[in-house]
């Protein structure tokens, strides 16, 4: 049986030596060939891998494909912050963002379509759960992101463009979905971001953020290095309970047991907690008291997100003045906190803005405000 052609895209190094000994009876070093054609130059096309010879080029047509998610739109943010739509179906999309600093550049990619999670304060949780994505539609985002900001460097073409890997320094798993209840396609995904011959990231640069899904917490112990955040949001579980439901499974002092065995196992310095703030239901200052207690002189940092706005949402966002008395209550705890500055919010790229619906119209709507552009990925090519 000729058998359909395997996506390479997304083979972790182990898995690609293993398909190229046995489709085409090569030796390991071709897989390392391929990864450097497919992640550092971001080939798609067999053909063009002129370091291979034309015979094993034809052969591997035969048996391997390189296959990426479709580009439905981009839209960039007065602040820099670029988002893209890929189309995962008709009516289904996931959204991933690029967010550039003065330091580094950060590419906030999702695990899922749609989330099982159901925070009640996330424009992810109101579509509902879809499906898991697969690897290469894991790993596609970061080719997809890794190609379009090189396109846009300065000196591409011309050859002065440098590494564009440059330009993604971070990658963060804070777009759609529960990285942890995909953690089979999660796992291998991040493996190729810390691969020397695929994303080559250290491991503090490659965050998976989780609601707290416990038992693969530990999990990931044991199988993978990489920085861990997690959506706490609430002191006590009475309210945990509400805004992140998951607690009811997994309370918070279980859960804080499972970061801190996280911190040993892996010598990492500090677990990310994520606090979103609310206005009037997580920000009083008898919170923070309460945060302080939990997290003081343990390997812990606080982000606190400003709460973004969705429509149909109940929550408003915590007045400035309350997120800066909250931070400043927590540092005069002896913990640390700082406030994430809201970014892309004019394009609905920021934290819980992401919704991936293929058929909004409101995509066309922002139009003024934007430079929408739609390419399919057969136009790129
Ligand atoms: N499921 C994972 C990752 C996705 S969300 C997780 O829960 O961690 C990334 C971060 O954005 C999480 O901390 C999430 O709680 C936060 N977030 C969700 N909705 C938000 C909103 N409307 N405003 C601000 N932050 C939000």
């Amino acid at each position: 049986m000729a058998g359909e052609r395997v996506n390479l895209l997304g083979l972790p190094r182990a898995e690609l030596e293993a398909f190229v000994a046995a489709r085409l009876g090569a030796k390991p070093f071709r897989a390392r060939q391929l990864m450097k054609w497919i992640y550092r130059r971001g080939a798609a096309d067999f053909a063009a891998m002129t370091d291979l010879a034309q015979d094993f080029r034809a052969q591997l047509d035969g048996v391997a494909k390189i296959t990426v998610p479709e580009i439905v739109t981009e839209q960039v943010s007065n602040d820099g912050t670029r988002k893209w739509l890929l189309r995962m179906d008709e009516v289904q999309g996931i959204e991933t963002v690029y967010i550039p600093e003065p330091d580094r550049g950060t590419l906030c990619i999702s695990s899922q379509v749609g989330c099982a999670m159901d925070c009640s304060f996330c424009s992810t949780a109101q579509q509902g759960f879809n499906r898991n994505l697969g690897v290469a539609e894991i790993v596609g985002q970061v080719w997809l992101a890794h190609r379009e900001l090189a396109e846009s460097r300065p000196g591409h073409g011309d050859g002065r463009g440098g590494d564009a890997r440059a330009n993604i320094t971070n990658i963060v798993f804070m777009g759609m979905g529960e990285p942890l209840a995909n953690y089979r396609n999660v796992v291998p995904a991040m493996r190729i971001f810390l691969d020397d011959l695929g994303y080559d990231l250290s491991r503090r640069r490659v965050t998976l953020s989780t609601s707290g899904l416990v038992p693969q917490i530990y999990k990931l112990a044991q199988e993978c290095n990489v920085a861990l955040a997690v959506s706490l949001h609430a002191p006590n579980d009475e309210l945990r309970n509400e805004l992140v439901p998951i607690n009811r499974k997994h309370p918070i002092d279980e859960l804080l047991a499972a970061c801190w065995h996280y911190i040993d196992v892996q010598n990492g310095r500090s677990v990310t907690f994520e606090y979103v703030m609310l206005d009037g239901i997580n920000d009083k200052p008898e919170h923070a008291r309460q945060l302080a207690r939990l997290l003081k002189g343990r390997p812990a940092k606080l982000n606190l997100i400003p709460f973004n706005a969705f429509p149909g949402t109940r929550y408003r966002r915590s007045p400035a003045a309350a997120i800066v008395r909250f931070r400043d209550i927590l540092n005069e705890h002896g913990v640390i906190a700082t406030i994430r500055r809201t970014r892309g919010d004019d394009i609905d790229a920021a934290c819980g803005q992401l919704a991936g619906r293929v058929t909004d119209r409101t995509l066309v709507r922002l139009g003024t405000k934007l430079t929408p552009m739609t390419r399919t990925a057969a136009e790129i090519q």
